[in-house]
């Protein structure tokens, strides 16, 4: 089947359709004869209980799609129609989103395993990996785009430069500060890097997180994590303080962190082993 829009779709469908187009490859052209063409989403909804007009949208929509509407969340506070992208917390589109529910449908269709390309999985990855909690969240947040850069300040007016400040050649995105800049080139290709021959570009963050996922094993992931937060320290601290540490300085920082948090389980693993030894007498 071909997803295409065809003649002058109604506005319904339109708005609809930027939010199923990609859930759904492969809908038709849903003919609306019930409703005006210039009828709004709204039509559907019961303002009063603010849900969907099931039996409405079943009537226009064929079976399949009418469910996929009606699985659409509805705005509590009434605003007007917009259009809305289900994959993001505030409903708005980015090409982030759309790339994470494209890898999560071909994932699916495909029947492969997942690389962390965004889906469920992607999530475990992270939360299995042992580093300090500092680490695994700023990759939550860098994954959920809520990690501000110049990019995003500039984006929402409250810089009037993304450039990144460190290299102040390029606009500062997290995939930027964290691999793309200059200025963490020797992190990530010195000699016996295992990125040496990894691309430089990565359009995004979660491009290059789920090609990480996917390549590395456990131990290398949880290295870089914590080389992304002492980094990201770096940039901050660059940014706030005009300190810029070396390479040798945030990889041995790295290391330092992933040794204490190991010494840590280690040792909480061996209390818990004792206590286990004490036998039933003194597991109260
Ligand atoms: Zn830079």
């Amino acid at each position: 089947m071909d997803a295409k829009l065809k003649g002058s779709p109604s506005f319904i469908w339109r708005s609809l359709w930027s939010s199923l187009g990609l859930l759904k490859e492969g809908l038709v052209q849903t003919p609306i004869n019930t409703l005006d063409i210039e009828t709004k989403v709204g039509a559907l909804i019961d303002e009063d209980s603010n849900s969907w007009k099931i039996d409405l949208v079943e009537t226009i929509f064929k079976e399949e799609e009418a469910k996929l509407i009606c699985s659409i969340p509805i705005s509590r506070s009434g605003a007007s129609d917009r259009r809305i992208w289900a994959s993001l917390e505030r409903g708005n589109f980015s090409i982030k989103s759309a790339y994470f529910l494209e890898t999560k449908l071909s994932n699916r269709s495909s029947g492969e395993p997942s690389t962390g390309g965004g889906n469920n999985s992607m999530w475990k990855d992270l939360w299995q990996l042992e580093v300090p909690a500092k680490a695994k969240l700023l990759i939550w947040k860098c994954l959920s785009n809520i990690r501000p850069t110049k990019d995003s300040l500039l984006r929402e007016n409250i810089v009037e430069s993304n450039l990144c400040p460190v290299c102040a050649r390029e606009k500062e995105t997290k995939v930027h500060v964290l691999w793309v800049c200059p200025a963490v080139a020797d992190v990530w290709g010195g000699e016996t890097s295992l990125f040496r021959k990894w691309k430089r570009f990565y359009p995004d963050f979660q491009q290059l997180w789920g090609e990480m996922t996917g390549k590395l094993n456990q131990e290398s992931i949880e290295l870089v994590v914590v080389l992304f937060y002492h980094i990201w320290a770096r940039r901050n601290a660059y940014t706030f303080q005009t300190q810029f540490k070396n390479r040798a300085t945030i990889v041995a920082l790295a290391q330092a962190d992933l040794s204490l948090l190991k010494e840590i389980n280690l040792n909480s693993s061996n209390r818990a082993a004792r206590s286990r030894g004490r036998g039933p007498s003194q597991s109260w």
